[in-house]
């Protein structure tokens, strides 16, 4: 299937690119929140963050906290986001996995949505279930 992450890869498709090790792109968004709104992704195609390999993971962190901080600096923010959407209910809109970094200033921040507060109780419920969940598949975590 195509995809615009894998086409600015292989650099069929122009991107203002930032950053590029063996693994890893980022370039900059062409929607940007703010400028200097940057993108990471690995260079192999992975749908979300549920697919990407650990090993891919740790570089991928590694490189959006270098970036993070190269952004911050070169561009006088005052703050970032590192955000990343996953399925379409999540905004994601390019099935490539890759983080956001979103350069802040202060005053600036008009992502907040609405909170939502829990019932007597079903903290405890929430909780439980997703506990549940853990010890069922709590190998994959321990490799
Ligand atoms: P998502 O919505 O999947 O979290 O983020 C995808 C991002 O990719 C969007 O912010 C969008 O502006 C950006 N994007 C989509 N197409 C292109 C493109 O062709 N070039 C660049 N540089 N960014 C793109
Ligand atoms: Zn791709």
């Amino acid at each position: 299937m195509e995809c615009i992450f894998c086409n600015i890869k292989d650099r069929k498709a122009e991107a203002e690119i930032i950053f590029e090790d063996e693994h890893i792109l980022a370039f900059l968004d062409i929607q940007p929140i703010n400028y200097g709104h940057t993108l990471v992704i690995p260079k192999k195609h992975y749908d979300n963050f549920l697919t990407v390999p650990k090993d891919e993971i740790d570089r991928l962190t590694h490189a959006t906290q270098f970036i993070a901080g190269i952004v911050k600096r070169s561009l006088n923010a005052d703050g970032f986001n590192i955000i990343s959407n996953n399925g379409h209910s999540a905004g994601q809109s390019v099935f490539h996995f890759h983080f956001h970094i979103i350069r802040r200033f202060n005053n600036d921040f008009s992502l907040r949505p609405a909170l939502k507060n829990y019932n007597a109780g079903s903290m405890k419920d929430y909780g439980e279930k997703i506990r549940s969940f853990i010890s069922k598949y709590e190998d994959i975590y321990n490799g």
